[in-house]
């Protein structure tokens, strides 16, 4: 007996509410179907190959790369975002393709240097229509890629699109055709764009606790005043009363982490329990996201996010590193958009061309644009060695 496709195999496994490749709205340029994956494995396939997906490896999370080589970057940290998300989707019997793709995908459009960079890029795109990241992913897998012969970006699914996506402004919405549509509309994006979301915070927050002690810049009797920690940490240090420090946090972590992913899939559970989606337009049509933790895990997470706000990314030593990330972005665009012809050939000659997305404007938000696309697209480290070049006279090239 021949043994089924994988595209079926997946297929007769996913729940009626899972994404389903012959349901989705697919790909903007038609293009074949692959022979030996599914739809979603093809898009997550694509993600991985992209030069986006590579630079990732020096872009900061937290701590900057050349910091040290144990802290997580915009890379790592998009692998435990895919981990984690995965096993909520296999629990759940949805596309675990396709939470990964979007998984991968949702800090592609990140700057050099994390937030600082973003809201350096911001504050110089103000008359240009601004800057945002999630945005910004978005179009880097539509547009900026540059790989195939038939299309810009990666011409990836509806859904993976929708999934990375996941916020946007009505009247950008608006011009983005039916990816935006949901944010007129008020309607929820699928499951697994839900899950993704919701996974990309237990992700950051847990191991940015991880970080946050090993850099010494947070403490664990500071943490001992956060229930979600101090929790776990009881139950480890009973078990084991002389665990070394390393193992004794990572147990901790680790539990944390099972804790919030536990929740997440019963509560999630129940909510499909109550609402019974019979298909993923049924869920995109809820008033409320069915991807939840409870209540009490809610009020858990959010005290764990307000103590990391507070003592790791407001520290002294992270502050510092931000307003030196802030400036060197800062004078980085102010010398490309006074004078462009210091820009790579590409990029003038793409300064030339009309602009994929036309609200963004043309003429002078045009060169702006093209600036941030190519600043956005720069490692923690080329930002450096690109500021030195045009601001060092001893550097010649
Ligand atoms: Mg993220």
């Amino acid at each position: 007996m021949d043994s089924p496709t994988p595209e079926l195999r997946s297929e007769k496994m996913l729940a009626p509410y899972a994404c389903h490749e012959n349901q989705s709205p697919g790909r903007v340029h038609k293009e074949t179907s692959p022979s030996c994956r599914n739809q979603y494995q093809r898009d997550r396939d694509r993600i991985i190959h992209c030069a986006a997906f590579r630079r990732l490896e020096y872009k900061t999370q937290v701590f900057v790369n050349h910091e040290g080589d144990l802290f997580r970057t915009r890379l790592t940290h998009s692998l435990e975002v895919a981990q984690i998300a995965r096993s909520v989707a296999r629990a759940l019997r949805l596309q675990e393709d396709l939470v990964e793709a979007i998984s991968l995908a949702h800090d592609l459009g990140h700057t050099p240097y994390g937030h600082a960079g973003q809201d350096a890029l911001n504050e110089c795109m103000r008359e240009y229509g601004g800057f945002e990241h999630n945005l910004q992913s978005l179009r880097v897998i539509d547009l900026l890629e540059e790989k195939y012969a038939e299309f810009n970006g990666l011409n990836l699914m509806f859904d993976t699109r929708e999934g990375v996506l996941k916020h946007c402004a009505k009247p950008v919405a608006a011009t983005l055709k039916e990816v935006g549509e949901r944010f007129l509309n008020n309607t929820q994006p699928s499951l697994e764009a839900q899950l993704a979301n919701i996974c990309d915070e237990i992700a950051y927050n847990n191991h940015d606790v991880d970080d946050g002690l090993r850099s010494g810049l947070i403490e664990i009797e500071q943490l001992l005043a956060v229930r979600l920690f101090k929790d776990e940490y009881e139950i480890v240090i009973k078990k084991y009363p002389n665990l070394a420090r390393k193992r004794r946090i990572h147990e901790v972590i680790r539990r944390m982490i099972n804790r919030q992913v536990t929740d997440l899939i019963n509560t999630t559970s129940e909510n499909i329990t109550t609402i019974s989606p019979r298909s993923v337009d049924d869920v995109r049509q809820t008033t409320k996201r069915l991807a939840q933790f409870s209540e009490e895990m809610l009020s858990l997470h959010q005290e764990l996010k307000r103590f990391l706000g507070a003592n790791l990314y407001r520290h002294n030593r992270v502050r510092r590193m931000t307003v030196k990330a802030q400036r060197l972005i800062k004078e980085i665009f102010n010398a490309y958009i006074s004078d462009p012809a210091l820009l790579p050939a590409d990029e003038q000659f793409r300064i030339a061309q009309p602009d994929p997305w036309p609200f963004f404007g043309d003429g002078d938000a045009r060169k702006a644009r093209v600036i941030a696309d190519y600043i956005a697209g720069m490692t923690d480290r080329y930002a450096i060695a690109e500021h030195q070049r045009l601001y060092n006279p001893e550097k010649s090239d």
